[in-house]
């Protein structure tokens, strides 16, 4: 392959692909807020109700030009074929659900996966006859002991939420390959610039864009991704269900797109700055960040990760009061139980996004009294440092 003719990098990719200039010649992309799509006559409406694969415009919950833009672009992210844009991260998990799996089917799923995921997989689906069984992240031999000749789906996240675990995605990926299972990642914490699970062998990966593919806390939108084959199924199922994304939410995830590269370096880089300023602090019991050469699984994230992510953990000694008195202490940081923003937020899991477990499943998952979860935004890093400061001398 000449040098002019070598594919785009990923920095080139985020800014450029998918967007086809109309006659117009705009440089930014355009948002189609339209609901339908008109035709020269009654042979070319007929001609193009005939086709269903979604290469022409008819309706903006079958295809929308500026939604297909965003997908292109995640799709040459993740390296893909295609992508199929959602109204949600749930919208996305929900579609390859409905596009995969009949009554009977079982899906095998990380027990540390978000907390919806769980709920959607152990509560609704069950009421369609489809089960789950949970298991252990790292626990290559409970994912094999699960299985069985009805399973169809393995499900994990990684690295997990809150205590940064994560699954080898390669070995999860051969174990589904061995027994013809696919294998879907939720890598909406890594994002495409840090890590690309079909790479690694996954088959389908789900998206939260919620998150870090806007980047500034805006928009709810998710997105499946995956092969031609397997994305028509999805596509099958978001064109007739529709939970499609919306145009406008779209052209917000494009512009965050565009910076995913940079900001994914600069969250990482301030979430392991504040992880090891974390460890020198009174009161710490436990820092939770992949980046730390004490991590049980650095290597493997040095492995299948290009850097470690913007989100973090920690536990206080002093257990709830403790970790609420932190909270409370802070002025800058927002208290919200979101993740993937450019402002640095700070959770208490126990009682917000794992409220809902009982005390001994939360004690089981790891999730203490005393913990608190950092995502780690893109302010100066002595500013996020200093406002925790004021927690740890309260
Ligand atoms: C937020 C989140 C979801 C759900 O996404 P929504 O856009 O809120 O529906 C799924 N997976 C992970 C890992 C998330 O953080």
């Amino acid at each position: 392959m000449s040098e002019q003719d070598k594919p785009w990098g990923p920095a080139t990719q985020a800014l450029r692909t998918g967007h086809r200039r109309t006659a117009e010649r705009e440089h930014a992309e355009p948002i189609f807020t339209t609901s339908s799509f008109v035709f020269e006559s009654a042979e070319q409406a007929a001609d193009c109700f005939a086709n269903e694969t979604g290469e022409v415009n008819i309706y903006s919950r079958f295809t929308n030009p500026t939604v297909a833009c965003f997908e292109e672009r995640l799709a040459a992210l993740e390296g893909a074929d295609r992508a199929v844009a959602t109204s949600s991260g749930m919208a996305a998990i929900l579609s390859v659900c409905m596009a995969f799996l009949n009554q009977g089917d079982e899906i095998v799923c990380s027990r540390s996966v978000f907390g919806s995921t769980i709920g959607l997989f152990g509560r609704f689906m069950a009421r369609f006859g489809i089960s789950v069984h949970f298991v252990d992240l790292q626990d290559l031999s409970a994912w094999e002991a699960a299985c069985n000749d009805k399973t169809r789906l393995l499900f994990a996240e990684t690295p997990s939420n809150p205590l940064c675990e994560l699954a080898d995605l390669e070995a999860l990926s051969a174990l589904a390959k061995k027994r013809g299972l696919r294998l879907v990642v939720d890598n909406c914490f890594c994002t495409p610039a840090l890590q690309k699970p079909l790479a690694l062998g996954a088959d389908i990966v789900v998206h939260s864009a919620t998150k870090y593919l806007d980047g500034q806390g805006r928009m709810l939108g998710g997105a499946v991704v995956g092969n031609d084959k397997d994305m028509a199924e999805v596509f099958g199922v978001v064109r007739t269900a529709g939970p499609c994304m919306s145009p406008f939410n779209a052209w917000v995830f494009l512009k965050g797109l565009e910076t995913l590269k940079l900001r994914m370096q600069a969250h990482s880089a301030n979430a392991l700055k504040l992880a090891q300023w974390l460890q020198q602090q009174p009161g710490v019991a436990a820092v939770h960040y992949a980046g730390l050469p004490e991590h049980p699984q650095h290597e493997l994230a040095k492995k299948q990760m290009r850097d470690f992510g913007g989100v973090l953990s920690f536990a206080m000694q002093g257990g709830r009061e403790a970790a609420w008195k932190l909270v409370n202490a802070t002025q800058m940081l927002s208290i919200t139980a979101n993740l993937g923003d450019a402002k640095t937020t700070i959770t208490h899991p126990a009682t917000t996004t794992h409220a809902r477990l009982t005390p001994e499943a939360r004690a089981a998952a790891g999730i203490s009294e005393g913990l608190l979860r950092v995502a780690v935004g893109l302010e100066d890093i002595e500013d996020i440092q200093a406002d925790l400061a004021r927690g740890f001398s309260a």
